[in-house]
């Protein structure tokens, strides 16, 4: 069995296998034994964790998290790769790979009986065609999930971590800090990986709080107006809001909201940041059922 996580290696297995990369999967195998202990490391795996792995791919990263971790559940959608995985993962018996779909499969229930209902880490090097929904999934599905620690496209890294007055800041800026402290931990070149990606990649860690920052009335009124505002960025607030039909919300009730925090009635949602959502939400739905 060659030694995965080098190019060599990789391309053995590859040919062995006569697989075709699928690109409608974001198929981008790490070859860079650097890389791959670093992001075991840097998610803070021990003997005692049960960690869920989104696409394993060859298997490559799954060696590793089998190694520090008690087990691994693995789910990968491409069938292709499951006869690949079988035999790379052979010397180890505390993994366990799923032929699903991340995006349908019941976190939940299979956190439940995989791992008797306990947290799990997410530790993977993502495809980047979804990495937008799967991060959402997982944090919407209020699963039992300690971190995420994940390789996604540089910029969207970016977007994770920045706050207001930044190009990036935006709708997944203020939703992932609302469920998790992001941390960048290692910038990765296209060189890592095969085939090379067209974009800069970064790992980040995403440790999950046991009780969001702000609070607030309701938790979906307050990302339907972050979606709002974010559609329509370059308009002020209450414009985009009244804009967004959906909402049920009027221009001049969002401005009466701004008026009584004390916020310009011409600003705009890319100033706020999530504390002053999560105020301004709670405000405007007390001025919509008219107790205000
Ligand atoms: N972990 C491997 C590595 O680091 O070398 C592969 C990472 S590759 C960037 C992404 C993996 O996710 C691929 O194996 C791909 O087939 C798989 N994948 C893509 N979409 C998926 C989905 N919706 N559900 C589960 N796995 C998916």
């Amino acid at each position: 069995m060659p030694t995965l996580g080098n190019p060599k290696g990789t391309i053995e297995i590859l040919k062995k296998y006569h697989f075709n990369f699928q690109k409608r999967y974001g198929q981008n195998f790490l070859i860079d034994s650097n890389i791959l202990e670093k992001i075991v490391e840097s998610a803070g795996i021990s003997g005692a964790d049960c960690v869920l792995e989104i696409g394993p791919g060859i298997g490559t990263m799954t060696q590793y998290l089998a190694q520090s971790a008690q087990k691994v559940i693995a789910v990968e959608i491409d069938r292709a790769l499951i006869p690949i995985l079988e035999d790379t993962l052979s010397p180890y018996d505390n993994v366990t790979v799923i032929n699903e779909d991340i995006l349908k499969i019941d976190i939940c229930g299979l956190i439940r009986e995989k791992n008797q209902g306990k947290p799990v880490k997410v530790v993977a090097n993502l495809p980047y065609y979804i990495t937008t929904p799967i991060i959402m999934g997982l944090f919407e599905s209020h699963a039992p999930i300690a971190s995420i620690t994940v390789m996604v496209q540089k910029e969207v890294a970016q977007r994770m971590q920045v706050g207001p007055g930044t190009k990036d800041y935006g709708a997944l800026s203020l939703a992932v800090q609302y469920y998790a402290r992001p941390q960048v931990v290692a910038s990765v070149s296209p060189g890592c990986f095969i085939p090379r990606p067209g974009v800069g990649s970064a790992v980040i860690r995403l440790d999950r709080y046991e009780k969001p920052p702000v609070e607030v009335d309701d938790e979906r009124f307050l990302f339907a107006v972050i979606r709002a505002a974010f559609n329509q960025r370059r308009k002020t607030l209450a414009n985009s809001l009244g804009n967004a039909k959906e909402l049920g919300v009027s221009r001049q009730q969002a401005t009466a909201a701004l008026e009584k925090l004390g916020f310009e009635p011409s600003i705009r949602g890319e100033a706020l940041a999530l504390e002053q959502f999560a105020r301004f939400c709670n405000c405007l739905s007390r001025e919509i059922a008219g107790f205000s």
